[in-house]
């Protein structure tokens, strides 16, 4: 690729030169604060700086699941952290969905409706009638909605799932065409003139009152104000972030697939869907957490065997099913479940650590971000 320093006039004056606002990474968090702060400066010229030829984080390679907490999930949160950011994360998430759903139209993402299944298989994992309750009345508070959760005993049973004993309905959540969201952000941020420049890596910046120099692997930018959207990959600048590795599967189609719906087991650890007619299953990081703490986008035989033996035993044990195929992503997790939203000086500033609830959250941190620079 050539540099910066042979670029045309042409080119300097539309992508490189005057730039208000530039963005480091085009996944959902990029892509939603250059909208929001495009709203906010309708003058603005706002570019968008991605190290891949796609965006190259988690942002393609999730779920899509519009989720904001399993029954099982939640439990373990609530072990884990006071109750009040319990059901501040849990608002976040609700919010950052309302959020997203007022940048893209639902109808231009495959969006459904679904609900979700939290899958109990043991005691271990028991859920009360009166935890239910005490969701429901805590979910009740955030949105005004009745009886969210309730248990659904036939669910698994419907599916054909094995060794399961019950499961949790969440009426509210849902599952939307990942690479349709972003596509549809792309859309969205072209229309209102933001550029993205794929293929640079921004390898440091340095910041002063006058502005923000940017070194990149093709030479330097200059810019009024940065926002770094990295996520995992901004662990060079803020301590407190650990990268996440999480693996995911596909079937070939299944003739007759009697699977509907987004699925969660074991705390949210393990998660699968319908996607026409596959099953796209993943998760099993806590099989080997250590080995998943990385940013290289491999998969591993530990954990894509226990994905295979989860399908074979549980998932689809009457059904016979081919692998198509395996891909990775990189979450980003810390000390806190929940992302970091800072200015570092008056003109950098960080969305970043967006754990395994960007798609709920992204645009909400987005719309944070931007106001950091009202
Ligand atoms: C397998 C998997 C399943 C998930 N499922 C769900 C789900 O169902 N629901 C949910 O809410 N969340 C889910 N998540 C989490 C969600 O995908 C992430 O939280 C979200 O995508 C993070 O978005 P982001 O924009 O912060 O980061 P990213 O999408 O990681 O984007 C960061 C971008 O920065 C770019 N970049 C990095 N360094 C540089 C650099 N030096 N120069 C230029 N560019 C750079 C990267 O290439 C990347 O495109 C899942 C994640 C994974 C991996």
């Amino acid at each position: 690729m050539i540099p910066f320093s042979k670029l045309s006039y042409w080119e300097r004056t539309i992508y490189t030169e005057g730039m208000d606002f530039t963005i480091v990474g085009s996944g959902i968090v990029g892509l939603s604060t250059a909208l929001h702060l495009k709203k906010a400066n309708p003058q603005a010229k706002i570019t968008i700086l991605e190290r891949g030829y796609l965006p190259t984080g988690a942002s393609t390679k999730n779920a899509g699941f519009t989720c904001f907490g399993s029954p099982t999930e939640l439990k373990d949160d609530l072990s884990k952290m006071d109750e009040k950011s319990v059901w501040k994360t849990v608002s976040m998430r609700l919010e950052g969905l309302g959020e997203l759903f007022e940048l893209v139209d639902h109808t231009q993402i495959q969006y459904e409706a679904c609900g979700s299944w939290d899958m109990i298989r043991n005691e271990d994992e028991a859920i009360t009638p009166d935890f239910i309750e005490y969701l429901n009345e805590k979910l009740h508070e955030i949105t005004g909605e009745k009886t969210v959760y309730t248990e659904d005993q036939t669910k698994h049973l419907n599916s054909g799932f094995q060794g399961i004993k019950t499961t949790y309905h969440n009426r509210l959540e849902g599952s939307i065409h990942t690479g349709k969201l972003i596509q549809e952000l792309q859309r969205a941020c072209s229309m209102k003139g933001i550029n993205t420049l794929f293929g640079v890596n921004v390898l440091s910046f340095d910041s002063s009152d006058a502005g923000v120099e940017i070194q990149t692997a093709l030479g330097t930018l200059h810019t009024a104000n940065l926002v770094i959207c990295t996520n995992a990959f901004a662990k060079e600048y803020l301590p407190d972030i650990l990268p996440a590795r999480a693996q995911v599967l596909i079937t070939k189609p299944i003739p007759h697939l009697a699977i509907n719906g987004t699925f969660h087991m074991e705390s949210g650890y393990y998660y699968f869907r319908n996607i026409r007619n596959r099953i796209l299953f993943g998760g099993g990081r806590n099989v080997d957490f250590s080995g998943e703490t990385t940013t290289e986008f491999d998969t591993t035989n530990v954990i894509q065997e226990k994905l295979n033996q989860y399908l074979l035993e549980i998932i689809l044990p009457n059904t016979p099913f081919e692998i198509d195929y395996a891909w990775s992503g990189i979450m980003a997790v810390g000390s806190e479940k929940k992302p970091i939203i800072q200015k570092m000086n008056k003109n950098v500033a960080f969305g970043v650590r967006m754990g395994g609830m960007g798609v709920a959250i992204g645009a909400s941190v987005g719309k944070q971000l931007s106001k950091l620079f009202s």
